[in-house]
């Protein structure tokens, strides 16, 4: 089963291990493939589900409401965010206005078919809107129960103090940021990890497996595996690019003493790697198939020896984006 942990400054518990959807649901698989990785989640006792409603341009946001449906609503935890376009675009139809939030918000709760969202995440920062503006767009979500908690996704370490005092002014809390992390993109440490602990938040972090080239599978010289992210013409070839270069994919493959060492597959070891930080609540990781659940699910609980992240550090040396 999978380990829970409070989300930032709350009661809040999350499963470690989160289930996430982009370029999968709607997009890259089948309904009935994403329905049964969700099962597969499920099954293996997460609980806590992760979408946007710019995923798929809102087709996610309705596959896993679907998936989910029949489920016991106490027992998830569902988080999703608000930012982007998902119509045929205006101005109005973007960013953090409390136009943008509020009415985006309905949409969400519609497509996923429920009445409130247990995480309501500002996708990105909005240079444009007040920051104050947003922020009681998010108190008045918050106080009409739409969601129960609020979040931000990759905003500095100064949005976020921002941000954090605001809402705490307003009467509500952020509790959580959704940044990129993983054993190649540790950005986060330096600045944003100090931020969020000094103002009771933790990091739901997204491509812990950087977008699935930790686990091994893309080996230099050889063959994109079939069905791959890498070969995935919808979204995901483009996506994961910024990690397929041949001194990188090199580089992971040194990793596979170390997993091995601790009698995990390279996609634990990657899981597994971002939970050794204590300011992490939350792994979010995606899947292509069911099984890749059933496999990644066994890095909860898992410690990694101090021995042993050195030598991770040491082998993949520069090519880590700090
Ligand atoms: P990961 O790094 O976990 O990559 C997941 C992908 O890796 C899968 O779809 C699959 O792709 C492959 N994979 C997964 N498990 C295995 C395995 N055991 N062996 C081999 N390959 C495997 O995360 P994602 O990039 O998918 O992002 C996860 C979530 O983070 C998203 O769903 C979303 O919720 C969130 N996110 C948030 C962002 C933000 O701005 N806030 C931005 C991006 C993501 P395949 O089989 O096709 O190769």
């Amino acid at each position: 089963m999978v380990n829970y942990r409070y989300l930032g400054n709350s009661g809040l518990k999350i499963t470690e291990i989160t289930y996430g959807n982009w370029l999968t649901h709607g997009s890259q698989v089948e309904n009935d493939v994403a329905t049964q990785c969700v099962h597969a989640a499920l099954d293996a006792g997460i609980t806590s589900f992760d979408t946007a409603d710019v995923y798929a341009n809102t087709k996610a946001e309705q596959v896993l409401g679907d998936a989910l449906k029949g489920q016991r609503r106490e027992s998830l935890e569902i988080f999703t965010k608000v930012y982007w376009p998902t119509g045929p675009g205006g101005p109005n139809d973007t960013g953090l206005s409390r136009k943008h939030v509020m009415e985006s918000i309905n949409g969400s709760l519609q497509r996923l078919g429920t009445d409130y969202v247990d995480l309501y995440q500002a996708h990105r920062y909005d240079v444009e809107t007040p920051l104050e503006e947003t922020m009681q767009a998010f108190a008045d979500i918050v106080r009409q129960g739409k969601a129960l908690y609020i979040g931000v996704s990759e905003w500095t370490a100064d949005q976020i103090r921002a941000g954090a005092a605001l809402a705490k002014e307003l009467g509500f809390q952020l509790i959580s940021s959704q940044p990129q992390y993983s054993m190649l993109w540790r950005v986060i440490e330096d600045e944003v990890v100090p931020a969020s602990q000094e103002t009771g938040i933790s990091q739901i972090v997204w491509s812990p497996m950087a977008q699935g080239v930790l686990s091994g599978k893309y080996v230099p010289g050889k063959e994109l595996p079939a069905g791959s992210r890498a070969t995935d013409d919808k979204g995901g070839a483009k996506m994961i690019q910024r990690f397929m270069h041949d001194d990188v994919l090199e580089r992971v493959q040194r990793l596979r003493p170390v997993a091995e060492e601790l009698d995990l597959s390279m996609a634990q070891l990657s899981v597994a790697w971002v939970l050794q930080n204590d300011n992490v609540a939350a792994a979010l990781v995606g899947a292509s198939r069911p099984e890749q659940v059933a496999e990644n699910v066994k890095a909860s609980g898992v410690t990694i020896p101090a021995e042993l992240l050195a030598k991770i550090d040491d082998v993949l040396g520069d090519v880590v984006e700090r």
